[in-house]
């Protein structure tokens, strides 16, 4: 639901979806089948085809109420549409403008404004408070506190905070915030110098996973350098409307990485990658910036698509495991790779490789989606999971760590707990002794 009932008319089209845009979609209703929202509810209004349609009544003068709120709310942003439309409809940024035009109009309540001021201007892009809230956070975690709240059935009795609770990731030390800064040498014979980019809240939640990919890249003849001033890539503040603070970020990543030779710049977050990817946009209209964007966009890698793109290290043992893989929308819709993470993955000897159905189909994750958005989420998860479990596979594979919570979350509560791990940390399984 819309957090705020407080409505106004559109003010100037400055934000909104470009026009141009708009005028692509032909309405044909060929991308309906590939939306979440459309086959979970069936209703026009959360399909890709109703929303362009309320965009399109908007951008001719309509009113931007609550009902318009709620369907855009609603959709995951997952761009499935992108991948299904002929026609070209550029429906990730259409939605992104069409929610920065509404967070430009839209009167918080005082505690929503201080919690998003907080989350998205002070926490995300400082390394100082992440690590204190993630010390925090670890506290509550490792203290037995979680553990008696999950024991005593509280959280049942939030209903639906009690379900975001079990979404919350674990906290993982040492963070990995002590790496950034350092290189990593490549093992054996340098092919490559890459940086790599570590991201915000992973420091903190997926440090063993950043310490894995360092490896893999290592073993893959990779010098591997931390950039110290790298920060946050903005890709939360980009689909939650926060345009200008996504630049500031942006700007400052440019800065921190275009000065250096690198051969590429790694990421492992599909989500972050996607938005990395797309810096000329978010900076078209700064010129001192526009040029350099496009550079640093052309130098990003998703870590599947540049080990891919090399000659890997065969020296791997055996993994006897049958293995499904869950597309990352911001992989498959937003950059557009498909067979970079099942190349790897049919690469390590003794793996069974399962394509489960509908591995194309989001699976709820969506960045902070399955807070904000949670019993929508949950259902998508739900026949996800199904798809999983016809595969009997014992691990699923993907290639984003917010995908990777909420399928973790799908294999507690609809499949049969399962395994779920980033390509690149079965890869560096195979790169390792057996324990
Ligand atoms: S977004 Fe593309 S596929 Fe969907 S209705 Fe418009 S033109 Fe057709
Ligand atoms: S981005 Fe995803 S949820 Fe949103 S309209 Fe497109 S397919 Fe549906």
């Amino acid at each position: 639901m819309a957090e705020s009932s407080t409505l106004g008319a559109r003010v100037g089209k400055s934000t909104g979806p470009a026009q141009a845009d708009l005028d692509k979609c032909v309405h044909c209703g060929l991308c309906l089948n590939a939306c979440p929202t459309y086959r979970e509810l069936g209703v026009e209004m959360d399909s890709p085809r109703g929303r362009i349609q309320q965009m399109i009544d908007v951008s001719n003068g309509g009113p931007i109420d609550a009902d318009y709120i709620q369907h855009m709310e609603l959709c995951l942003a997952c761009r499935g549409c992108e991948t299904a439309c002929p026609s070209g409809v550029p429906y990730g940024r259409m939605i992104e403008a069409a929610r920065a035009e509404i967070e430009a109009q839209r009167k918080r309540s005082r505690s929503a404004r201080f919690a998003r001021r907080f989350i998205f201007h002070r926490l995300l892009p400082s390394r100082v408070m992440l690590e204190i809230a993630g010390a925090g956070l670890y506290l509550y975690q490792v203290s037995g506190v979680q553990k008696i709240i999950r024991a005593t059935g509280a959280l049942d009795l939030l209903g639906k905070f009690g379900r975001i609770e079990a979404l919350a990731p674990t906290v993982e030390v040492p963070f990995f915030f002590s790496q950034i800064g350092k290189t990593f040498p490549a093992e054996g014979e340098r092919h490559y110098r890459v940086a790599f980019l570590a991201g915000c809240i992973a420091n903190l939640t997926f440090c063993r996973l950043n310490e894995a990919t360092v490896r893999v890249l290592q073993k893959n003849g990779c010098e591997v350098v931390l950039p110290a001033a790298q920060n946050c890539c903005g890709a939360l503040h980009v689909h939650s409307g926060l345009k200008e603070e996504a630049r500031g970020l942006a700007r400052n990543n440019i800065d921190a990485l275009l000065g250096s030779e690198f051969d590429a710049v790694i990421t492992n977050a599909a989500g972050c990658g996607s938005t990395l990817k797309e810096y000329h946009e978010l900076l078209a209209d700064d010129p001192k910036y526009y040029e350099k964007a496009k550079q640093f966009s052309l130098k990003m890698k998703d870590v599947t698509e540049f080990l891919a793109s090399i000659e890997l290290n065969p020296n791997m043992r055996s993994l006897e495991y049958a293995v499904t893989y869950q597309d990352s929308c911001h992989l498959l819709h937003g950059q557009k790779i498909k067979t970079a993470p099942r190349k790897l993955l049919r690469a390590i000897p003794g793996l069974t490789f399962r394509e489960m159905p509908n591995a194309d189909i989001c699976c709820g994750s969506a960045g902070i989606y399955n807070i904000l958005q949670n019993d929508m989420a949950m259902q998508i998860l739900e026949h996800k999971m199904a798809s999983v479990n016809v595969t009997k596979a014992q691990v699923i594979a993907t290639a984003n760590p917010g995908c990777m919570l909420q399928l973790e979350a799908g294999a507690r509560l609809y499949g049969s707990g399962q395994r779920v791990a980033h390509v690149v940390q079965l890869l560096d399984e195979a790169y390792r002794p057996k324990a």
